[in-house]
C-alpha cells in the first residue's frame, strides 16, 4: 500500500493500516511531516503556524489526544477584547466572539503528528518524496529517484493538489473537474505570531483577542506557550496581495500589534510568517481567492471509489463530517481505511 502525502490524513490512516496488518509505505513531499499542521519551536515553546485549535464535539480528535497521552489546555481567553476601526481608532471591550472554549495541545499541533509518526514502523516513511505521476497500475513517479510500484495507493493530499499530478491514463473528466472544484480550507490564508518575553497583554486586563478592519491582521489571538508570550493573527490581506511582500507584511503587523497591545509589542523576540497560499503543495492558483465560509465539504460522487478502485482520494476536504478541521481529517482517514480494507487486492 503507498500514501502520498504525510498531513493528519494520510498519517492517521497509514496507523490504521498498520494496526490492521497491512504493509504501508508513506511518500511526504515536504521535508517534514504535518502538511497544514506546522510548528515552529523556540526552546520549550511552540508555536502553530498551521491549526492551534480543536474543539469538544471532535470525538476522533479528543480519543486521539488521550490515546497518544497528549496534554490539552484550554485557549486563554480572559480578560477584554480589542475592535480596531477603519481609521486606527481601537475599542476596548468590542469584537469578535473570542476562541473561549477552543482547546490547544502542549506542544502544538506538531506533537499529534509527531506521536502519530512515532509509533508507525521505521522506515515506512518518506520525507522529501515529491509525487509527481501516479499509473493506474499502482506505480508512483517521483520528482526524484525511481518509480515505485504498489496494488494499492492513496492521495492523501488536497483535491486540488491530486489534480495536478500526471495520470496515466489520465483520470475521467469528472473525477478531474470533482478534484478541482474542493477548495482546500485555509490554504488561501496566512499566519502570523509575534513572540514576546512575557504575555504582557494580561497584565493590562487584555485576553490578546483584536479584530481589526484597518489590519493587515484581521483576527488576532494569544498564543503563548510554557512560560513566554506570544501573539498570532490571520492576515486579513488577501493572498495576491501579500505575495513578495514579506518584509513588508510583518512590518505592519508588528506595527499594528504595537497599535493594540502598546509600546512592549514593538519588540518581538522573534516572529514567525508561513503564507499557505505560496506552499505548492497545499495550495494551487484557485486557493488564492479567498473564502468567504466554510464550505459544505463531503464526498463527491465521483470520488467514490468502486469495488475494484486501487486508487483512493483522502483529505480533510473529502470526510463525511466535519471536512476541513482536523477531526475531518481523522474522519477521512478512518472511511478511506475501511474501503482500503475492504478493497480486493493483488
Ligand atoms: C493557517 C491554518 C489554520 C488552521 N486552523 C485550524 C484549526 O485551528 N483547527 C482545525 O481543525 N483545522 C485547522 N486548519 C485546517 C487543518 O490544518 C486541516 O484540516 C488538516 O491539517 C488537513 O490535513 P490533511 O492531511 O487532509 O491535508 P494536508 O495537511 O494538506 O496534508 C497533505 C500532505 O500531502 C503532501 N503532499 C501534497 N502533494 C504531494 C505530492 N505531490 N507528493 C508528496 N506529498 C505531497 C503535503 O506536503 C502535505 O503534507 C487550519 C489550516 C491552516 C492552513
Amino acid at each position: 500500500m503507498g500514501i502520498v502525502g504525510g498531513g493528519l490524513t494520510g498519517l492517521a490512516l497509514a496507523d490504521r493500516l498498520h494496526r490492521a496488518g497491512r504493509s504501508v509505505r508513506l511518500f511526504e513531499g515536504r521535508d517534514r511531516l504535518g502538511g497544514r499542521v506546522s510548528t515552529a519551536r523556540i526552546g520549550t515553546q511552540w508555536f502553530d503556524l498551521g491549526p492551534s485549535w480543536f474543539w469538544p464535539g471532535q470525538p476522533r480528535m479528543a480519543a486521539l489526544v488521550q490515546q497518544l497521552g497528549l496534554e490539552v489546555f484550554a485557549q486563554y481567553a480572559e480578560g477584554a477584547q480589542l475592535f480596531e476601526t477603519a481609521q486606527g481608532v481601537v475599542i476596548r471591550d468590542r469584537g469578535f466572539a473570542s476562541m473561549q472554549g477552543s482547546l490547544r495541545l502542549r506542544g502544538g499541533m506538531g506533537a499529534l503528528v509527531h506521536a502519530l509518526a512515532a509509533r508507525l514502523p521505521m522506515g515506512c516513511v518518506q520525507t522529501g518524496q515529491v509525487v509527481r505521476s501516479v499509473s493506474a497500475d499502482g506505480v508512483l513517479g517521483f520528482a526524484e529517484g525511481d518509480p515505485q510500484a504498489f496494488d494499492q495507493v492513496v492521495l492523501a493530499v488536497p483535491p486540488r493538489v491530486a489534480a495536478s499530478l500526471a495520470f496515466t491514463p489520465d483520470i475521467q473528466a469528472t473525477v478531474r473537474s470533482a478534484l478541482e472544484a474542493v477548495p482546500t480550507w485555509m490554504a488561501g490564508h496566512a499566519k502570523f505570531v509575534a513572540v514576546y518575553d512575557a504575555p504582557f497583554w494580561r497584565e493590562d486586563g487584555l485576553s490578546g483577542d483584536a479584530s481589526s478592519q484597518l489590519g493587515p491582521l484581521a483576527e488576532i489571538h494569544d498564543a503563548s506557550a510554557d512560560g513566554g508570550g506570544a501573539l498570532f493573527g490571520f492576515l486579513g490581506v488577501p493572498a495576491a496581495m501579500r505575495a513578495g511582500r514579506r518584509d513588508e507584511v510583518i512590518s505592519a503587523s508588528v506595527a499594528q500589534l504595537t497599535r493594540l497591545f502598546g509600546p512592549h509589542a514593538a519588540s518581538p523576540v522573534e516572529v514567525f510568517y508561513t503564507d499557505w497560499a505560496e506552499e505548492n503543495l497545499t495550495a494551487v492558483a484557485a486557493d488564492r481567492a479567498p473564502l468567504t465560509h466554510h464550505p459544505a465539504y463531503g464526498r463527491p460522487s465521483a470520488l467514490v471509489p468502486r469495488q475494484d478502485s486501487r486508487l483512493f482520494f483522502a483529505s480533510s476536504e473529502l470526510a463525511p463530517e466535519m471536512g476541513g478541521y482536523l477531526e475531518g481529517a481523522l474522519a477521512a482517514a478512518e472511511q478511506v481505511a475501511g474501503w482500503v480494507l475492504a478493497a480486493p487486492v493483488g
